[in-house]
């Protein structure tokens, strides 16, 4: 595919009318890479990036396309899924069945969603109880920001979960000039001031994130997802060029359990 008609495919993606111009007939139809539908719907000011059958957004078919590049998760692995979402959570559950373990601090709000085995898991109080190097891989998208304590003693102490060999793959949104937390002692008008959410009590700064996670983990901010994968693979799943680059909040560390630098 030529340069030209990769900016054609792009210009014709990036706008309303998905699929729709006059006379090309090979325009690329998003679908989810989790579930097959072709029917995305907006989701807060995003248009058009959430599908409608499963609700996975940009980030969850980003970690899709790694996981399929990497043959993850194989049968027999055991995986953690914090705060599942639920077309990820139904892929996990098809291939590992019960070596699927996915965990929320309030299992009870995603029976309503169809994912009924949730388990209780307090991130601040509950990590020392559980066995370490027990699972092969650890997945957590757009959790930290949520946590009531100190975010890098819950990294280290999920790292602390992974086999020798294992994954820890997650993400954070990024948002204003430069860290900051509080400990939940603001109300929710106050969080969504600061930190973007009404149950964010955290936010995370591109602009300083070697001084937050990159203390913790490797941090990449010069990220080229086109170098990972096709371009005409990023648009036919639906991933805005806009998030092909930089760390943007929809981005993904996608650790080796030995890449933990404290
Ligand atoms: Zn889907």
């Amino acid at each position: 595919m030529s340069n030209s008609e990769l900016n054609q495919l792009s210009n014709q993606y990036s706008g309303s009318k998905l699929g729709k111009t006059k006379n090309d007939n090979r325009a690329i139809k998003p679908v989810c890479n989790l579930c097959g539908c072709e029917k995305f719907i907006d989701s807060m000011n995003r248009k058009k990036v959430k599908c409608k059958n499963c609700g996975s957004v940009e980030r969850t078919r980003i970690i899709m396309l790694y996981l399929k590049k990497f043959l993850l998760p194989q049968p027999g692995m055991k995986v953690l899924h914090l705060a599942p979402d639920y077309g990820l959570s139904k892929y996990f559950s098809s291939i590992l069945g019960n070596n699927y373990v996915p965990t929320d601090i309030n299992p009870d709000r995603y029976t309503k969603k169809g994912i009924t085995n949730v388990r209780k898991l307090d991130l601040c109080k509950d990590l020392d109880n559980w066995q370490t190097e027990s699972f092969d891989i650890v997945v957590h998208l757009h959790v930290l920001e949520r946590i009531p304590c100190n975010y890098t003693a819950v990294l280290i102490k999920l790292n602390r979960l992974l086999k020798p060999g294992g994954k820890h793959i997650f993400g954070v949104p990024v948002m204003g000039k430069a860290f900051l937390d509080s400990f939940g002692s603001l109300n929710p008008d106050e969080n969504r001031k600061y930190f973007g959410q009404q149950d964010h009590i955290r936010r995370f700064s591109s602009s300083d994130l070697k001084m937050s996670l990159g203390m913790v983990v490797p941090v990449n901010l010069d990220i080229h997802l086109e170098d990972e994968f096709s371009e005409q693979e990023l648009m036919q799943y639906n991933i805005p060029k806009s998030k092909w680059r930089n760390y943007v909040g929809y981005s993904l560390f996608f650790l080796d359990k030995s890449d933990l630098l404290l």
